[in-house]
C-alpha cells in the first residue's frame, strides 16, 4: 500500500478524538511529502538535526512536533517554529524552552515525558519528580510554556498485558496530575502515548495522541544514515 493509503487506513480505524502525528525520522522530505499530499498535516521528528531542515524544505502548514530526547542547548534551534514538545524530562529543559520561547514571543506547548517502561535506557520522570517540578517555584513563574500533557514509552515487548499496564499507569498519572495541578482544566488534555506496535491497546487504555512511524512510511533503515 501506498502512504497516503497507510494514513486512510489508520485514520479510518482510530477514534475521532485521537491525533495522529506521523513520526517521519530517518526518512526523506520526499515520502514526507506523499503523507502531506494524503492530507497529513502533523508530523513528528526524534532529533533536532533533522528536524529543523525537513522544517525549512518542507510546506509551512506542517504542524511539527519533537518525540525525542531534547539537549538544552538545542531548544533554540527549534523553538521558532516548533508545535509541540513531548519530551520534557526536567526543569532545567523546561526553563530553556521558556526563555526561547520568550525570545521568539510565543508560548511553546509541552508535555511531560514518563518513565513508564521497565526498561533502564528510556528517558522521563517518575511520578514523584514530576509532583515536585510542578509543585516548584520556579516552575510557577515560567510564562511561555503551557504545560498540555504526558508522554509515554512503553516497554518493547511482545507481552501485551504488560504494555497495557504501563499505558494504564500514566493514564492514572494523568487523571491524578491534571485534578492536583491543573483544576481539571481542559487545557491540560493530551495522553500521547501508543507507537506502531501499540497504538491500539494505547487507545483502550485512553490514549489521545498516537505516534506512529513504521506502519505509515515502512522499516527504518538506520544503515543508510
Ligand atoms: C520512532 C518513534 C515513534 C514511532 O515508532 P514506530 O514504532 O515506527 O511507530 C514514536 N515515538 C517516539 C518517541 C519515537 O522515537
Amino acid at each position: 500500500m501506498s502512504i497516503p493509503e497507510n494514513i486512510k487506513k489508520l485514520k479510518s480505524e482510530i477514534p475521532q478524538n485521537v491525533t495522529l502525528v506521523a513520526i517521519s525520522k530517518t526518512h526523506p522530505p520526499e515520502l514526507v511529502m506523499e503523507a502531506y499530499k494524503g492530507g497529513q498535516r502533523i508530523f513528528g521528528e526524534n532529533k533536532v538535526q533533522e528536524l529543523v531542515p525537513k522544517y525549512e524544505s518542507l510546506p509551512k502548514d506542517i504542524e511539527w512536533h519533537l518525540v525525542g530526547h531534547l539537549q538544552t542547548n538545542k531548544v533554540k534551534y527549534i523553538a521558532p517554529f516548533v508545535s509541540l514538545i513531548h519530551s520534557v524530562d526536567s526543569l532545567k529543559l523546561l526553563k530553556e524552552i521558556d526563555k526561547q520561547a520568550k525570545k521568539n514571543n510565543k508560548v511553546i506547548r509541552c508535555l511531560f515525558q514518563m518513565h513508564i517502561a521497565k526498561e533502564e535506557t528510556k528517558f522521563g520522570l517518575s511520578r514523584s519528580e514530576l509532583v515536585e517540578i510542578l509543585s516548584s517555584e520556579d516552575f510557577k513563574v515560567l510564562q511561555n510554556i503551557q504545560i498540555v500533557g504526558l508522554m509515554g514509552m512503553a516497554t518493547f515487548t511482545e507481552k501485551i498485558e504488560q504494555v497495557r499496564k504501563e499505558f494504564n499507569e500514566l493514564v492514572n498519572t494523568f487523571t491524578q496530575i491534571k485534578k492536583d495541578f491543573f483544576n481539571n482544566s481542559d487545557i491540560f488534555n493530551v495522553i500521547s502515548i501508543g507507537m506502531s506496535g501499540d497504538y491500539k491497546v494505547a487507545i483502550e487504555e485512553g490514549s489521545t495522541m498516537i505516534r506512529v512511524g513504521s506502519i505509515i512510511f515502512g522499516e527504518r533503515n538506520y544503515g543508510t544514515i
